[in-house]
């Protein structure tokens, strides 16, 4: 980038539903943009659809931002607002003859267009109102008939080199003279977008790649109306696994569904991050701290990005383990409290345990729900066999009851309940009975927590205690010999 002034970014998201992943992903990468080199970020609602739009879904992006952390400079602008501005750019237009009225109706366009089909044409606008003469075009709008006002389209190719697909050209003769400003004087999406890119002093435009079609007419626009142009980027599309265009078949895609699921905002971004640019290697796992540093337009790529819920999963994961405790803590908390695993009051009177705990269940966590689903056999009296754990790890029900109960001796003659002098008892007992010591640990588990995945095994006894272990044992040995 040869542009050294002070970049400035918006994500201008048009407020007719929820904030969707791939809003989220374009809100991202204009902010990582912004933050990298030092910019402005801001926020253009564009709610000129006055039909589509609601004051919820402006709210569901608010919403979704400030959860993912991505904080924007300067006073919203809702784009309705500019009305005024939008006209009078078209008054300009019209002024310096960069456009001109139009009275064609839509009836008459439509026939014009089926004409054309007939002919196995491509239908283009024939600029018949460009030729009409400056008197009668005063006299139409004196007598008060509709027009729209159309760009007339310059001959010649449009062409700028785009930051994620290098040059891209238009040859204008493949662009009508389109609507800038409908009959009723509200303005059509380039000529409001231009307009306030202008007056925002936009320098990069980057946004999906849906839109690149929309670019040459914009940069007519641009300099129809004497301004400098802005650096444009556009973003690839995000696919599902099966290759389609992201929808809801593939899942959830509203941002607001995995900040209910309990999923970390810190995963969600790096997992954002990652459709549609790469740090370079095989990075994957990042703080938010960490994407500002490594981000470069660079690293965005032209192919589409495949959303994949398994690694978004995966990430949370990763990042489960990597935050704080601190920052955990809160997060887990509801979610034990709902489960009915303790109280508020419990959990702060054993706070040191409590967050022992925690540290100990993330690692083979990816979500809350897993974390609380581990935590349960450390906080409830009965637990639950997961019916795949014991056909596992119970297979003959006698064998695995006297095993139990040799193991329930090793451990109940064990002095010091700590990590290694626990870990000498078990393995002590398997090599005394010549078996592995996984065959000691596995049964143990199952009976410890009912389930076939936690944390290490000396671990899991220091973390419950004597005396919840050996009765988690004598019930496992209860239900064993029913
Ligand atoms: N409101 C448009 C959208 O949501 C904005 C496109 C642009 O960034 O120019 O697609």
């Amino acid at each position: 980038m040869t542009d050294t002034t002070r970049p400035r970014l918006r994500f201008a998201p048009s407020p007719t539903g929820y904030l969707h992943v791939g809003g989220a992903r374009t809100a991202l990468f204009n902010w990582l943009y912004a933050r990298k080199y030092g910019g402005d970020f801001l926020l253009r609602i564009e709610d000129t659809d006055k039909a589509r739009s609601t004051d919820e879904s402006t709210r569901a992006i608010f919403e979704g931002m400030l959860w993912l952390g991505l904080d924007w400079d300067e006073e919203v602008v809702y784009q309705g607002a500019n009305l005024p501005r939008h006209q009078a750019d078209a008054e300009r237009l019209l002024e310096s003859g960069a456009a001109y009225r139009c009275f064609c109706t839509p009836a008459e366009l439509e026939e014009r267009r089926r004409e054309a089909e007939a002919r196995r044409e491509a239908f283009k606008y024939d600029r018949r109102c460009d030729r009409l003469p400056r008197a009668e075009v005063d006299r139409r709008v004196a007598a008060g008939e509709p027009y729209v006002v159309r760009f007339r389209v310059p001959e010649g190719t449009t062409e700028w080199d785009d930051l994620v697909h290098e040059r891209i050209a238009f040859p204008n003769k493949d662009i009508e003279d389109f609507v800038i400003l409908r009959s009723d004087h509200t303005p059509i999406y380039n000529l409001a977008v231009v307009s306030d890119d202008i007056a925002m002093r936009i320098t990069v435009v980057m946004r999906g790649d849906d839109h690149i079609s929309n670019t040459p007419k914009q940069i007519l626009l641009y300099r129809a109306l004497g301004a400098p142009l802005p650096t444009f980027a556009h973003l690839p599309m995000i696919h599902g696994l099966d290759g389609k265009k992201l929808s809801k078949r593939h899942g959830a895609t509203a941002v607001g569904d995995y900040q209910h699921y309990g999923l970390l905002p810190s995963a969600m971004l790096n997992f954002l991050a990652l459709l549609g640019w790469s740090p370079g290697g095989d990075r994957e796992v990042m703080t938010l701290n960490e994407m500002i540093e490594l981000f470069s337009p660079e690293g965005l790529q032209k192919k589409a990005a495949i959303f994949d819920p398994k690694k978004l999963e995966w990430m949370n994961g990763q990042h489960l383990s990597m935050i704080s405790l601190e920052e955990l803590e809160p997060r887990v908390t509801p979610a034990i409290i709902t489960a009915r695993l303790a109280t508020e009051e419990e959990l702060v009177e054993r706070r040191e345990w409590y967050l022992r705990l925690l540290d100990l269940l993330r690692v083979r966590s990816r979500t809350i729900d897993d974390i609380v689903r581990q935590a349960a056999p450390y906080f409830l009296e009965d637990i639950e066999y997961d019916p795949a754990a014991v056909a596992k790890n119970w297979k003959d029900p006698a064998e695995s009851a006297d095993l139990l109960r040799e193991t329930r001796d090793a451990l109940a003659r064990t002095e010091v309940w700590d990590a290694p002098a626990l870990e000498a008892s078990l393995r002590g007992l398997a090599e005394r009975k010549g078996i592995t010591a996984g065959k000691v640990f596995q049964p143990l588990r199952v009976a410890l927590t009912g389930l076939t995945v936690s944390p290490g095994i000396f671990e899991m006894l220091v973390q419950m205690g004597r005396d919840l272990s050996l009765k988690r044992i004598d019930k496992a040995l209860a239900v064993l010999e029913r």
